[in-house]
């Protein structure tokens, strides 16, 4: 980021530069280009501005969900994957109710590789 604002200032720089020679010879056209570059410069800036808010805006998102996971389905189940790895099974039906999802493995597993959701009691065959 610092070499673009390095960069927008070295252009600007250099158009002011030229705008002091073009008032010196007293050249309209070339003033009148240097204002429509400046004001350009000011637009492009606001755009970089525009998406350095939007990418730390998506960087916060990226992270919040690295840290909080996200649930996939996965082997007939929902699994949550976050930094600290991949966690499961939860209960695909209640994940799609949009209730929490309970997990259901641990003291509610089933027999096999079917599993009873302590929470709609349905089974579900984790693959
Ligand atoms: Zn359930």
């Amino acid at each position: 980021m610092a070499e673009i604002i390095d960069g927008f200032r070295a252009l600007t720089s250099s158009i002011k530069t030229l705008q002091k020679l073009a008032e010196a010879r007293k050249d309209g056209e070339i003033l009148s280009i240097t204002s429509n570059l400046l004001s350009n410069i000011v637009d492009l800036q606001n755009v970089v501005m525009d998406l350095q808010n939007a990418n730390k805006s998506l960087e916060k998102t990226v992270d919040e969900l690295t840290e909080n996971g996200i649930f996939i389905f996965e082997r007939n189940a929902q699994w949550k994957v976050s930094n600290k790895g991949k966690h499961g099974p939860y209960c695909p039906g209640c994940y799609a109710k949009g209730v929490e999802a309970p997990l259901i493995h641990g003291e509610w597993a089933g027999m096999g590789n079917n599993y009873e959701c302590p929470v709609c009691h349905d089974f579900h065959t984790v693959m």
